[in-house]
């Protein structure tokens, strides 16, 4: 079925900004680089990519009559932050399983950032000490549990909302963006930039953009440690949302590109190239950019422009996630 034919609910402010970031273009000496920037395409607690995944989610939510949106995340998750905004602004309830995927030791990670939005937002926010194997899928059945022993129709949204059959829509219709973003600005991008985890973003990307005249390449930058589960998370969504669009072709291996190199030894860890990324971007730019993800993803793209990998001539766009509340969690990193 045609991207424009399922059905979408409307939660952003139109198509997100697109600008040049001259000031790093010139610092770096190579390609042009721009931005495209989910941190602010929304009104709703910040926005952020899932926040544009979440307009085909939460349509369906509707049309299945549920009135709980029930997710999971990380104690510092933006997604489960922007699941809770979207259930305001829709009337729906929210229940969040926080779990403690990362060892951060801040003595208020679980107080400020994202789960403070959460909990300000009205969801019911429910801390996972417990982190991994039979603890998690326990607190997330339970929650499902919860609802429906309520008298509440769950809807349940994965983590990042990716493993999910509409995961990948958002994304894709993110190309179709581009593409009318770039005959207005007279520019093609041959090159995009983007921080891949649970692979939706870029997936999304990879099948709207296999569906254009021109192609161009979708680098994804590994932020979660685990190359091999990033690359085929991305692919098996890519491929799912292809054929779920109608694409009326497979991928090709070409078209699925995840890098590592960048996320340093573990997933919500900053590294040197991460903090170095984030100062860089915010004294040339007055951008601000988060140490889980776009920091990271920035890392990759100030490498690859300086060594060359991303030609002078080329123009990059950067796909700027969000994720910045997440920064309340990590003073101690630049204190
Ligand atoms: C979730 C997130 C990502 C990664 O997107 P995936 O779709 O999970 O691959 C990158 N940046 C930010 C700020 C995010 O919140």
């Amino acid at each position: 079925m045609p991207l424009d034919d399922f059905a979408r609910y409307p939660l952003l402010f139109g198509p997100s900004p697109v600008h040049p970031l001259d000031r790093l273009t010139a610092h770096l000496g190579g390609a042009r680089i721009w931005a495209k920037r989910e941190d602010c395409n929304s009104g709703l607690a910040y926005g952020g990519n899932k926040t544009r995944k979440l307009e085909y989610l939460l349509a369906d939510a509707l049309a299945t009559g549920a009135d709980t949106l029930v997710s999971i995340g990380g104690i510092q998750s933006n997604h489960t932050r922007q699941v809770a905004a979207v259930a305001a602004r829709a009337g729906l309830k929210a229940v969040l399983v926080q779990e403690s995927w990362v060892d951060w030791p801040d003595p208020v990670n679980d107080k400020v950032g994202n789960i403070l939005l959460s909990r300000i937002l009205g969801a019911d926010v429910r801390l996972v000490e417990d982190c991994f194997g039979i603890g998690f899928k326990e607190s997330w059945q339970r929650a499902l549990d919860d609802v429906r022993a309520a008298g509440g129709v769950p809807y349940a949204i994965p983590a990042g909302a990716s493993d999910h059959r509409l995961g990948g829509l958002g994304f894709a219709n993110w190309a179709y963006e581009v593409e009318r973003q770039e005959r207005e600005l007279g520019v093609f991008f041959d090159t995009i930039v983007v921080c891949s985890v649970t692979g939706s973003t870029q997936a999304g990307m990879i099948a709207g953009f296999a569906g254009q005249d021109r192609p161009r390449r979708v680098l994804g930058i590994d932020a979660s440690a685990k190359i091999d589960e990033t690359r085929a998370q991305v692919e098996k969504i890519a491929r799912n949302t292809a054929e779920l669009i109608g694409l009326g072709r497979d991928l090709r291996a070409d078209e699925i590109t995840v890098r590592e190199g960048w996320a340093g030894d573990l997933y919500g860890i900053p590294v040197e190239s991460t903090v170095d990324a984030i100062r860089l971007t915010a004294q040339l730019e007055g951008m601000i950019i988060d140490p889980v993800y776009e920091g990271k993803s920035m890392a990759a793209l100030i490498d690859l422009v300086r060594d060359g990998s991303i030609p002078p001539d080329s123009n990059v766009l950067y796909a700027h996630l969000g994720g910045q509340p997440a920064l309340n969690a990590y003073s101690s990193v630049f204190g």
